[in-house]
């Protein structure tokens, strides 16, 4: 017995409607409604590029974040992180 990715529903086996993106079984119910959650956070969260748009998407739970934008963040971290003092108290 498979469980819906998108509800709690148990998928009986044969009434399985098919599968996302991600392999995971969607029933009958979730695959024919409109208001199916899901590909909405198949974008990401701070330039709101979609799966077609990023060259790569890291996908996290309900949130993902594109390339460009884990580069941006690795630049503002570098920034902002306070400069490790060597051994003999001077900043590098
Ligand atoms: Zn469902
Ligand atoms: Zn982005």
């Amino acid at each position: 017995m498979t469980r819906c990715a998108y509800c709690p529903r148990l998928i009986a086996p044969g009434t399985e409607a098919g599968r996302d993106g991600y392999n995971h079984p969607v029933c009958v119910d979730c695959a024919a409604g409109d208001d199916a959650p899901g590909p909405e956070t198949e974008a990401c969260a701070f330039c709101g590029r979609g799966r077609d748009e990023a060259a790569v998407l890291v996908v996290g739970p309900g949130v993902a974040i594109c390339d460009e934008c884990v580069r941006l963040c690795g630049e503002i971290v570098a920034e902002q992180r306070p400069a490790p003092s060597g051994p003999d108290g001077r900043a590098r």
